[in-house]
């Protein structure tokens, strides 16, 4: 380890490991992890699109589980349609191995010349005045403090080091999906589909059944923190595997978070940028976020660098990585938390209506866009409040 770095990276997931490897290939970096194994326990239905993967990285055979051609979306009464994600755009595609994949992302940042530490919390920030200088460090025991001239907070939902820099990152109870996900097996799964299920079984938010091999997958649902209703996440989880998988055997808990709501009101402040869940960087609609999170991950390695080169690290400067994400998917995140508002107010019976209308259509494009055309031009009365976003 040296002294000091041009970049601290707090947080080894997709978007840490990726902002660590963008900003190593010209500074000194530093990517540090609180847990002691990148990438376990996995806290993601490991669903991605294949375009949106291969805009990053080429696709590794060792971190695919299984490649889907489609999804199925099932009503609350059982009606499905089929969405094929064959063409541009795809919401799904592959089903990662994210134990494998988050891991071989910290690698790339490592053999880019990142220096990397496990076991290794942030529990501080250092400042001089409304600067941040670097971070404080819990590693193995002993108290650190590690000088950098930029940090990257990339530290999941509800970013810690965000907050001591004065960020509000808490998600209200309406803006954040409580999940939780058994990695079963014995379960009967059509092997190339990703399966959603709507409705009150998972109220303000949806259950998932992603096949990961013969038999076996991620079966899961997220319901609004505002929704729970005095019940665990786990116990619906409990419900919903009782009623479309009774025979399955659970191989594996998770639970976690899932921000749906606007990115935070800023993700720079002189010194730091937030990236990921951390900028509540996540899909509102569907709660997906590794794409964003390489997106953000990687503007914000590209902006370190530009300051490293500069020697500016103001606000000034940091912005320009605000500028790039709003520009690329700011306006995305902004409409579909406009659509997820109105969806987590539509009752079984609306929901039943809605797939009603698409059953029997083939739906060849799976992006969020292409599909709410769909839904609103065959339902223009029910969802007249979402026209004009289309
Ligand atoms: C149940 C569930 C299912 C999901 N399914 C999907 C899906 O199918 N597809 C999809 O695209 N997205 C999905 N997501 C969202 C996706 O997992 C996240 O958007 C993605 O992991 C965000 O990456 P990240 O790097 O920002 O954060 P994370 O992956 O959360 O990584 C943050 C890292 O920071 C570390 N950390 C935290 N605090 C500190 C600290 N103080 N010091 C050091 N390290 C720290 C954590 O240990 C963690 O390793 C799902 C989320 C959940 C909860």
């Amino acid at each position: 380890m040296k002294d000091s770095y041009d970049v601290i990276v707090v947080g080894a997931g997709p978007a840490g490991s990726f902002a660590a490897a963008t900003a190593a290939a010209e500074c000194d970096a530093l990517l540090i992890e609180k847990r002691q194994e990148i990438g376990d326990p996995v806290r993601c239905a490991e669903g991605i699109s294949k375009l949106g993967l291969s805009k990053f990285l080429q696709p590794q055979t060792k971190w695919i589980a299984n490649e889907v051609a489609g999804a199925r979306i099932f009503a609350p009464d059982g009606t499905k349609i089929e969405v094929s994600g064959e063409l541009a755009g795809g919401e799904v595609g592959y089903v990662l191995e994210r134990k494998i994949f988050d891991r071989d992302l910290a690698k790339n940042a490592a053999r880019a010349g990142a220096d990397l530490l496990v076991r290794a919390r942030a529990t501080g920030l250092i400042t001089d005045h409304d600067t941040i200088k670097g971070v404080k460090v819990q590693h193995l025991g002993e108290a650190l403090e590690i000088p950098a001239s930029v940090v990257i907070a990339a530290d999941g939902v509800e970013s810690q080091v965000g907050r001591w820099a004065g960020i509000n990152t808490t998600l209200k109870p309406k803006d954040i999906e409580s999940c939780a996900q058994y990695y079963m097996t014995n379960v009967d799964l059509l092997e190339d589909s990703c399966d959603f299920y709507l409705g009150s079984e998972a109220p303000g938010g949806y259950g998932w059944a992603f096949p990961k091999e013969h038999k076996a997958g991620n079966i899961g649902l997220g319901v609004l923190g505002s929704r729970l209703d005095g019940r665990r996440s786990i116990d619906y989880l409990d419900a919903f595997v009782e009623r479309h998988f009774p025979s399955g055997q659970r191989i594996e808990l998770n639970v976690g978070g899932a921000p749906v709501s606007n990115a935070v009101s800023t993700t720079v402040k002189p010194g730091l940028m937030l990236v990921g869940d951390a900028a509540h960087h996540t899909d509102p609609i569907t709660g997906g976020g590794i794409i964003n999170a390489l997106e953000g991950g990687k503007l914000a390695g590209e902006v370190a660098k530009e300051a490293v080169r500069l020697q500016d690290f103001s606000l000034q400067v940091l912005q320009r990585y605000e500028s790039a994400w709003r520009a690329s998917f700011g306006k995305t995140l902004d409409r579909n938390y406009r659509i997820k508002e109105f969806f987590v107010k539509l009752s079984d019976e609306d929901l039943n209506k809605l797939v009603h209308s698409l059953e029997g259509l083939t739906i060849e494009e799976m992006s969020v866009s292409g599909l709410m055309r769909r839904v609103i031009s065959r339902n223009p009365r029910l969802l007249m409040g979402l026209r004009h976003l289309f």
